[in-house]
């Protein structure tokens, strides 16, 4: 496809995983989006590489700061995301990392859900302090609890569309109207959701963030993050993020929004963050990820279809105590599953066994097809015990609030036939 000349607002969902950003490779006619395995790129002349360096024209420099497999799968996910831009990082705490390097200086203060992967609290909680950048966590089904947060020095909001690890739905619309209030971004993680579930740009959304690692490259296969700037938000109304709006020294004092307009969020994070932190993604996990992403609609229609028919059948099992899926009628979020994500609540849900810590142990000592392992959104099923594994670090309290006390049991359910990860599940909780 030439996306020259056509609009890819006008492209369907589908046509866009598979093509968006992509055209044959220039020189070999390549069709597949070939692997730049490059480390630097030959500048036409000096004045060329001078206007590189000084980014008065976009080019390639040196692959810590882009290559042009990862361009592809930035325009790739920024088209599916409805974003102008986005970042490729070597991780989703890599693009955590640069995401909040463009916001914050050492004494500010962001919001974030207590309703988070296990890692993002480790790293807003502990790393994040020995920048002086503070978090300040607030309920993420209750919107007033993060209202009741902000004041001068706060400078964004944390969330996840459907949260880690109990797939809790949280009402995008209701925190982007705080932030709004407030005047300061809403930062998305739409990991678990993916763009093809959730559109979190569509709600208010002005960053959206992925860990690629899970749902969008779906096979269990690379790691790798991503930062899609929806270029809704004005950088220059206040003095609040310098980085945006004031003279950079490293640019010969341009300042990046009034040159970047509504990317300027997505290319700060790249020639201020990923150029002087350096956290890039290899140009082979780039293609691994955008080969993923080729098939996310159908993986995620599977995913979904095999999660809602597990969830039903373990709510009946007389060895599970609850389950929580944002799709079953009586779980609590289940109307803001119908309003956020009507395709599916995602394949990512917890329950619990009978029987406490020792039968969740229990039950990841005995499955068979399931891979007891510490990831979701593989194309295999998976499982995991979150207080014994992903959670061990937090403290009782921070377990409980996130959804990972002692009996808990997440999974990630995959594409394989449902029968065989029903029988799978039920083998182990008999044992
Ligand atoms: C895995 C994950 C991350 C971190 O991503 P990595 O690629 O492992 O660094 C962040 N947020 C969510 C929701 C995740 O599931």
């Amino acid at each position: 496809m030439n996306m020259q000349g056509t609009k890819l607002a006008d492209y369907g969902f589908n046509t866009l995983s598979v093509h968006a950003g992509a055209a044959p490779d220039p020189t070999t006619g390549a069709r597949a989006t070939p692997i730049y395995q490059t480390t630097s790129y030959v500048f036409d002349d000096v004045d060329h590489a001078a206007s590189l360096f000084g980014l008065q024209q976009f080019g390639n420099i040196y692959t810590r700061i882009g290559n042009p497999t990862q361009a592809v799968l930035e325009e790739r996910v920024a088209a599916l995301e409805g974003g102008t831009a986005a970042l490729a990082a070597a991780s989703g705490h890599g693009a955590q990392l640069l995401c909040f390097h463009s916001l914050m200086q050492p004494g500010d203060e962001f919001i974030a859900s207590r309703q988070l992967y296990g890692g993002s609290v480790n790293q807003f909680g502990q790393a994040f302090k020995n920048f002086g950048w503070n978090v300040k966590w607030a309920d993420g089904r209750d919107p007033e609890s993060f209202r009741r947060l902000v004041h001068a020095k706060t400078k964004a909001i944390f969330i996840e569309s459907i949260a880690n690890p109990g797939g809790v739905v949280i009402d995008i619309e209701a925190i982007s109207a705080v932030a709004r209030e407030a005047g300061i971004p809403l930062i998305v993680d739409n990991t678990l959701a993916t763009p093809y579930l959730v559109r979190p740009i569509e709600w208010g959304a002005d960053i959206v963030l992925h860990s690629m690692t899970k749902f969008l490259g779906g096979h269990g296969n690379s790691i790798g993050g991503m930062i899609v700037d929806a270029g809704t938000f004005d950088w220059s109304r206040t003095k609040k993020y310098p980085m945006l709006s004031e003279p950079c020294p490293s640019y010969h004092g341009i300042k990046m929004h009034e040159t970047f307009g509504d990317m300027a969020f997505a290319i700060t994070c790249r020639v201020l963050g990923l150029r002087d932190l350096g956290p890039a993604i290899s140009p082979f996990n780039a293609y691994l990820l955008l080969t993923g992403i080729e098939t996310l609609p159908l993986r995620m229609q599977k995913h979904c279809e095999n999660a809602r028919a597990v969830a039903q059948h373990l709510s009946r099992h007389p060895k599970v105590s609850w389950v929580s899926y944002a799709n079953l009628p009586n779980d609590p979020c289940y109307g803001l599953a119908q309003t956020y994500c009507p395709k599916g609540a995602g394949a990512v849900f917890t329950f619990g066994v009978r029987g406490g810590y020792e039968a969740g142990v229990k039950l990841v000592n005995s499955v068979k097809l399931f891979s007891h392992l510490a990831n979701v959104g593989d194309t295999r099923s998976l499982i995991i015990h979150p207080a014994s594994t992903t959670h061990r670090q937090l403290t009782d309290d921070q377990k409980t609030h996130a959804g990972a006390g002692p009996d808990v049991v997440r999974v990630s359910i995959g594409i394989e036939d449902v029968a065989d990860i029903i029988s799978d599940l039920d083998q182990g909780l008999a044992a």
